[in-house]
């Protein structure tokens, strides 16, 4: 009982954004027409894998959700690195706001 995996003291291999909200598009009904929108949600409470894009900059994210009881927590991270560079809920950021380079709209 000494030699055991101490892994509380090593840093994380891969850290990443790790932001719980994100915007999908929701059905609306406007009158007889039905609008798409892009509409604010938790991460834990989308169903099935839509589109989903970052509140903060519309940069496409990648949706994560939780396997294991002990796992990581559903959320969702920016695919371009360059957002997360950018954005101010990302990992990387940088310290100047802008919207993505490439907005998914
Ligand atoms: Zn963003």
């Amino acid at each position: 009982m000494s030699s055991g995996p101490t892994t509380k003291a090593k840093k994380q291999p891969k850290s990443h954004d790790q932001m719980y909200r994100c915007e999908i598009k929701k059905k609306f009904i406007e009158g007889e027409t039905k609008v798409y929108r892009w509409t604010e949600v938790n991460v834990s409470d989308i169903p099935g894998r839509p589109k989903a894009r970052c509140v903060h900059c519309k940069g496409a994210v990648r949706l994560h959700f939780k396997r294991q009881a002990h796992g990581t927590p559903d959320h969702c991270e920016h695919k371009l690195r360059q957002d997360s560079t950018h954005c101010e809920a990302g990992h990387y950021f940088e310290g100047v706001h802008q919207e993505s380079l490439s907005p998914v709209e």
